[in-house]
């Protein structure tokens, strides 16, 4: 649920030993520290309950332990670990904005602070995921395995695993393929990245277009975001041609809305039945 409602902590002071150069890492300097942390705070209000709410005493000793612990280069990087790190362990914040000042920035030049801004959040996405060379039930289940593994992603849901025949011009095996639903703080990009890192694990080779592979994910849909450059296009470009896509898809998010056409992943899927290309 996006919400307006935060909980703001402004300029909480650390000492830590951020920084790019030599003296910076041995001799540590000040931080400061705002953060808006964005939640519903009404069921908190209503019964009068910290335990309904984030206790912003513990999020600040947490913060200043992990600023000193966790030593980063840039203040873009501390950054945004601080911000992840307070989503993945307070389930009930929805977004951080974090403000992250250098007051004593060793630059040769009078300047009150710099400093960094970075919003982070939860994004929910569908990733499709198919396999048709070798154990392809175990690599779907690796693939499953690996992005929930990973810190900044949680799975949700898990389609069944649907046997499909190949699309293309390229004779080779069926297909098992299924979709996935994940909870993530990556940007789209970021995901991809991902997504690529457990296709190479999986021993995926991009040797032919089209062509035989241990292990395809592509992300379907990303929030309501439709986006296209060189290397993404969200929602997927084939996604509403491709029965071995809509079907799981709408297994586990039939009512979810495609943004490009205002319709829903259910009714897309009942479309293309309907013209019989499935
Ligand atoms: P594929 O052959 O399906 O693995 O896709 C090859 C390339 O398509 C990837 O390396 C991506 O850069 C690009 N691509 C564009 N849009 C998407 C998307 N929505 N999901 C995954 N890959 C995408």
């Amino acid at each position: 649920m996006k919400t307006n409602d935060c909980i703001i902590i402004d300029d909480l002071t650390a000492f830590a030993n951020h920084g790019v150069l030599p003296e910076e890492k041995t001799m540590g300097q000040k931080f400061l520290i705002s953060l808006k942390l964005y939640m519903d705070i009404y069921p908190a209000a209503k019964n009068d309950d910290i335990s309904k709410s984030v206790d912003y005493a513990e999020v600040c000793a947490f913060i200043t332990e992990f600023t000193k612990k966790n030593r980063c280069k840039l203040i873009e990087a501390a950054a945004v670990s601080i911000a992840d790190e307070l989503l993945i362990r307070y389930e009930r914040i929805s977004a951080v904005e974090i403000t992250l000042k250098k007051p004593w920035a060793p630059i040769g030049l009078p300047v009150d602070q710099v400093a960094v801004c970075a919003k982070r959040s939860r994004h929910r996405a569908y990733i499709g995921i198919g396999s048709n060379l070798g154990d392809k039930k175990a690599y779907l289940e690796g693939a499953v395995k690996a992005i929930d593994s990973d810190r900044r992603c949680t799975v949700r849901r898990v389609s069944d695993f649907i046997v499909t025949k190949p699309v293309g011009p390229v004779k080779q095996d069926d297909f098992l393929n299924g979709c996935i639903e994940v909870d993530t703080l990556y940007s789209p990009h970021e995901l991809l990245d991902l997504l690529h890192t457990v296709e190479n694990d999986a021993g995926r080779k991009r040797l032919i277009h089209w062509g035989p592979r241990t292990l395809d994910l592509d992300i379907l849909l990303y929030d309501s975001v439709m986006l296209h450059d060189d290397t993404l296009t969200i929602p997927h470009p084939e996604m509403r041609k491709r029965g071995f896509v809509l079907e799981p898809l709408s297994e586990i998010a039939p009512f979810v809305k495609d943004p490009v056409t205002g319709e829903c992943v259910i009714a897309l899927y009942e479309r293309l039945k309907n013209n019989g290309t499935t």
